[in-house]
This record gives structure tokens, C-alpha cells and sequence, in this order.
């Protein structure tokens, strides 16, 4: 879909008579005119009288009473269609479509939602049009506020020009052209064309059918050859992803375990624009600011330690772990055993790419051809027992056991009980092997607690966080270290630093988002959401290997092929085709969507799972 958003200021700013000037202009080039709701005299007639030749689609929803159209429907008993609705009722044409709003960017659409929320949805350049009347310079501002996320490609003033006014938007509004058009004097075909400037919106129209080139970028874990082509993502919003075809799709899988509370949630939007306006970025070693201070106290106040803990930062989930190793085999060289060169993890774990984590998680798939490469660690069974007899063995070498509590997330959403947690947490602190808890994947929430290790009321030495640390939005790590594991470095003897550090570590604006995440969750609607999502689960996917943990739903099918099977790419497709994004771990299908994602939305994603198994099952004969 290409074209233009159309939004008032306000109530009678000129949006109709504008899309008349401009649609006169436009229409023997194919342009079209929609207004999806509208209430008292029918603007969508006046346009068909005004612009004969011009194509209009019919309003999606018309109220005869000139007020608010939530009210308007209110006083009818009848319903006012929500973004969805109208989103789904978009005329289908290849041609400009000019889409005029009601009201201003700030009226509602419906009870909670407002119209920006719409506007924001199209996905369009916005045309803002204001009245050149008295007061247009802060009408217009003040409009252009609300819209901040918003592309304004043009403000066009209806009236008499007024050189102030577009000298004064032009200041405070760099890169929108300003236009003025002036008001017909007679409301007729003729009048519309005695006024109406020759002006093209200068934006491009978008052509949203460019696909993105796949020949020069090289996708992770991504065949140069024989991949699915890439899906050309060009927008997203709450649990919505906004294809380059005009289609939404659910993303169910929260962008790889990032997306917290939802795409682009207002609140973290809002603390990244602030923060643009204080600091972009400073280096880190030897300087400090605001935003990193206040998360790390937020983190460490979260932690089961007494004071004294520390938070690193880094900026990718394999950074945070890189940290806790290097950290972890320092701990104990400080303490005079520099023997203890052994970690160990489980099997089925996975920790990230670098390669102190393809150690802790060698994975053979993933990592095996690197095994040459790679450093001494063991994987055990996931096992208390199992671990004591290993600790028993190699405790007196061992520099840390490193483990995903909770939820092995990339090794197939494997699920362990908090009491199973809690004697693996046991027999380390029996062994004094200090434990790693990766929870860059289980943090924030998403299994039901804040951190997944609190469930089972243990104290990990380190913990490692990324993913959902800034909502999801913006790259940033925290490994978390325990006092005890602080006070070995506590000295003034230099050669004793921790010599590591990343040019990006701990960016201020991803630290802002971070810390307006933290706010965001600290309001508990993140925990109600996990609830409700996680019932939601339990009622309605039936299947006897479901398992769930949170927001996660996982079914293991039993297919030949591991994660190399064929099953998951059928799967991928078929969930795509019910407007679902799910990727398969190999024959582990899960759904993990992001806390706002709503009931008829969490519907859909079962629908795409029910469908997904069925292709799955039948592609692999297995029915
Ligand atoms: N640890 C866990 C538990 C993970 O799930 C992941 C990523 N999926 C990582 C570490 C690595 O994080 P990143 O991809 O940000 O390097």
C-alpha cells in the first residue's frame, strides 16, 4: 500500500477541502480517497462531489450525529471499529490512497485507544493539515508533538497564507515542507480547481513491494542457498510486525526472545527519544552516567545478595556470559588457585556464539566443527545427582557450573521444576563451585517470576541478562556478580582489574530503555499478562507434549531429524500463512509472544500452531 495519512489538527482544520485540492490535482494519475469513519454531513460524499473523476471507497462505518464517533456510535448502538477492524478494511488498490482521519491525532477511536494509535499503524507518511487561522504556529506544533513517531512529511496550512506562521513551522519542524493552500470560496468542482495548488507531497511513496536484497547481507543462522527468503519487515507495533506487502503478522516468538512488553511500547519509545536529547554515548571505563547507575541498583536491589554485588555491563547475551567465565576463572586465580580451568554446563544448554559460550554450550550441531577451537568444559545430565558425582570428581578444578534456569530456551525449551533447580543450586554451594545463571533468555518476567531463579529461592553467584533487559529494543547486558565474588577484586593492586570492556558498554539510551522497561514492570501488568497468556496456554492447546513456563508454549514433536528437520521449515511456512511468525527448534515448536499480545491474537498463534503440527506430522509421514 502506498499513499498518505491525512490528519487534522483538530476538528475542522481543513482536512476535507485539502483532500479535495489535492485529489483534484491527483486524480487523473489514479489517486484514491478514503475515510473510514466519519460522522454527521459525509465527507466521503462531499469528495465524490467535489472530485467526480477521483475513485472514493465507501466509509467503513458512517454515524449520522456531527459528534465524536465514539460517541456518535454510543448514541446508536453500534459498534466503532478498532484499529484492527479498520486496518483490515483498507480498499485493496495499487494506486495512492490519500486515507482521511477524523478529529485530531489525540481523539479516541475507541474506549482506551486513541486515534494515534491508528495513524501509527498505517504506516503512511502523515500530511498534517492545520487551520491558518490565529494560533496555527502552536496548533500545529503542539499536533506535531502527539504525532512524534509519526512520519509528517508535509503541514499544509488551509487559509489565508501566512509568512509567520510557515516561517515559524519551518523552524521548529526541520525536514517537513510547509505549504499553504488557500479555502475554496464555492464548495463545486470549478472552486476546488481555482484553488488548488499543483503540489506533490514530497516524500517518496513508499514502495513498500521493494523486497530486501538478500545477496548482500549475510543472515544469522541462515544458508547462503536454498533459505526462504527473508521477510521484509518494515514497521512493528505491540505484538504486530508489518510486512512490506501491507500484511501484519503476530510475531510470536518476540524478535528471538527480546521484545518484552510488546513492539515499540510507548513508554520505552518515549525514555529513547528523551535520552537522545541528553547523551548518545560515552565510553565507560573511567566515566559513569545517570541511566547506567540507576538500572544497576534497580538490578542489584532485585538480587537475593547483601550489599556489595556489582553489575558489568556488556551488550549481547554472549557478551554477558564471556564476562561470567573470564570473571568466574579470575575469582579464583585472585584466590590462589589458578588450577580451576574447568567449567561445566548441561546438556541440551546453550549460552551464545562467542566462543567461551560455544564451550559451555557445544552444541555438536551448532559448534562442533569448532570442537579444535574450543576450551575444557563438560556437559552433564541436568541432574542434581548427576552433578554431585561430577562435582565430587572435578569440583577441586572446577571455576564455575553455568546453567539456563528454569528453561533451556535454544536447546528446545527443555523445562526443569524450581525443586530440580534448587538441588543443582545445592550441590554447588556444597562443592563451593560458584554457579552462572544465564537467565538472558528467562529474564524479565517471562517464565512467571521476574528472574526464573527466584522460583526456586537460591542465590547464584553470577547472573547474566540481556534480550528483554531494554524491552527488547535496543542491545545491552548486564552479568550481575555476587559480593563474594566482588571482594577478590577489591584491591588496589592493579595487575588484579578485570581487564574486559566493549566500546558500547552500557550506551546510555539503551540504558534508558532499560530503566523505563524496569518502571514498566515494576507496574506488575507484565506478571498479569504471563498469567493470563500462560492460562491461555493450559485451556486451549490441548496437545499431551505441551509444555509451558511463562509466556513460552512449547509441543516436541516426535519427528525424525533433530533440529536439522525438514518438518521445521514446513512448519515456519505454514504458521506464516496463518499471519503467524514461529521458528521452530528444529522439532520443538514454541510460542513465545510478547506480554501485550491479546487474547485474539494468542487465538491465531494456536491456530498456526494446530496448523503447523498437521503439515509437520503429515510431511514426515508420520500421519
Ligand atoms: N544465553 C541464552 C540462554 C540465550 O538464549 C542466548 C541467545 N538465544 C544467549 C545466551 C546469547 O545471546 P546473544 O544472542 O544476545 O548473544
Amino acid at each position: 500500500m502506498t499513499g498518505f495519512v491525512i490528519v487534522g489538527t483538530d476538528t475542522d482544520a481543513g482536512k476535507t477541502a485539502f483532500s479535495a485540492c489535492l485529489l483534484a490535482r491527483r486524480a487523473s494519475k489514479g489517486w484514491c480517497y478514503w475515510k473510514p469513519v466519519e460522522t454527521g454531513e459525509s465527507d466521503t460524499e462531499k469528495i465524490r462531489r467535489l472530485v467526480p473523476g477521483a475513485t472514493v471507497f465507501d466509509p467503513l462505518a458512517r454515524f449520522a450525529e456531527p459528534v465524536a464517533p465514539m460517541l456518535a456510535a454510543k448514541r446508536e448502538g453500534r459498534p466503532m471499529p478498532g484499529v484492527d477492524a479498520i486496518l483490515a478494511a483498507i480498499p485493496k488498490t495499487d494506486q495512492p490512497l490519500l486515507i482521511e482521519t477524523f478529529g485530531g491525532p489525540l481523539s479516541p477511536l475507541i474506549d482506551g485507544v486513541l486515534q494515534l494509535e491508528l495513524i501509527r499503524a498505517f504506516n503512511l507518511p502523515v500530511i498534517l493539515v492545520a487551520s491558518s487561522a490565529v494560533g496555527a504556529v502552536g496548533r500545529t506544533l503542539a499536533a506535531a508533538r502527539a504525532l512524534e513517531d509519526v512520519e509528517i512529511t508535509a503541514v499544509v496550512l488551509m487559509g489565508p497564507p501566512d509568512s509567520f506562521a510557515v516561517e515559524q513551522l519551518q523552524r521548529h519542524l526541520p525536514g517537513v515542507e510547509i505549504v499553504s493552500q488557500s479555502m475554496p470560496t464555492a464548495w463545486t468542482p470549478d472552486g476546488i480547481g481555482a484553488v488548488a495548488i499543483d503540489w506533490h507531497p514530497r516524500a517518496p511513496l513508499r514502495e513498500l513491494s521493494d523486497a530486501p536484497q538478500r545477496e548482500t547481507v549475510w543472515h544469522p543462522y541462515t544458508p547462503l542457498r536454498g533459505a526462504d527468503d527473508p521477510l521484509p519487515v518494515v514497521s512493528a507495533e505491540r505484538e504486530f510486525l508489518t510486512l512490506a506487502d501491507g500484511r501484519r503478522i503476530i510475531d510470536g516468538i518476540s524478535s528471538w526472545w527480546t521484545i518484552l512488553h510488546g513492539h515499540r511500547e510507548p513508554a520505552i519509545m518515549q525514555a529513547i527519544r528523551d535520552a537522545t536529547r541528553r547523551l548518545d554515548h560515552v565510553i565507560f571505563a573511567g566515566a559513569t552516567h545517570p541511566d547506567a547507575e540507576q538500572l544497576a541498583e534497580h538490578l542489584l536491589g532485585a538480587m537475593p545478595w547483601p550489599a556489595g554485588g556489582r553489575v558489568f555491563y556488556s551488550d549481547n547475551g554472549s557478551t554477558a556470559v564471556e564476562v561470567a567465565l573470564k570473571m568466574a576463572y579470575q575469582f579464583h586465580c585472585h584466590r590462589g588457585e589458578p588450577g580451576r580451568t574447568l567449567f561445566i554446563g548441561f546438556e541440551n544448554g546453550y549460552h551464545g556464539d562467542t566462543f567461551g559460550a560455544m564451550s559451555v554450550g557445544r552444541d555438536p550441531l551448532f559448534f562442533g566443527r569448532f570442537e579444535p577451537l574450543l576450551f575444557r568444559a563438560m556437559q552433564v545430565k541436568l541432574d542434581a545427582n548427576h552433578l554431585d558425582q561430577m562435582l565430587a570428581k572435578h569440583g577441586h578444578e572446577t571455576a564455575a557450573v553455568i546453567l539456563e534456569p528454569l528453561v533451556q530456551g535454544a536447546g528446545g525449551m527443555r523445562m526443569h521444576s524450581p525443586r530440580e533447580l534448587a538441588g543443582i543450586a545445592e550441590v554447588c554451594r556444597r562443592h563451593a563451585v560458584p554457579l552462572i545463571a544465564d537467565e538472558v533468555m528467562t529474564g524479565f518476567g517471562r517464565t512467571g517470576s521476574l528472574f526464573a531463579f527466584q522460583q526456586a529461592n537460591i542465590a547464584p553467584e553470577f547472573v547474566c541478562l540481556s534480550k528483554g533487559i531494554t524491552g527488547g529494543v535496543l542491545p545491552l547486558a548486564a552479568t550481575l556478580a555476587a559480593p563474594e565474588i566482588v571482594r577478590a577484586f577489591d584491591t588496589a593492586d592493579r595487575s588484579r582489574t578485570f581487564f574486559h570492556g566493549h566500546s558500547f558498554t552500557a550506551n546510555p539510551i539503551a540504558c534508558a530503555a532499560a530503566v523505563a522497561s524496569w518502571k514498566r514492570l515494576a507496574t506488575g501488568r507484565g506478571k498479569q499478562d504471563t498469567d493470563r497468556i500462560e492460562a491461555f496456554w493450559r485451556a486451549r492447546l490441548k496437545h499431551p507434549r505441551l509444555r509451558t513456563s511463562g509466556l513460552i508454549a512449547a509441543i516436541e514433536l516426535e519427528l525424525p531429524g533433530g533440529y536439522l528437520a525438514e518438518a521445521g521449515t514446513a512448519m515456519r511456512r505454514a504458521a506464516l500463512e496463518e499471519g503467524v511468525l514461529l521458528r521452530p527448534l528444529g522439532n520443538v515448536l514454541y510460542a513465545m509472544p510478547p506480554f501485550c499480545t491479546s487474547n485474539e491474537s494468542l487465538e491465531r498463534i494456536s491456530v498456526a500452531m494446530e496448523r503447523a503440527v498437521a503439515v509437520a506430522m503429515r510431511s514426515s509421514g508420520a500421519v
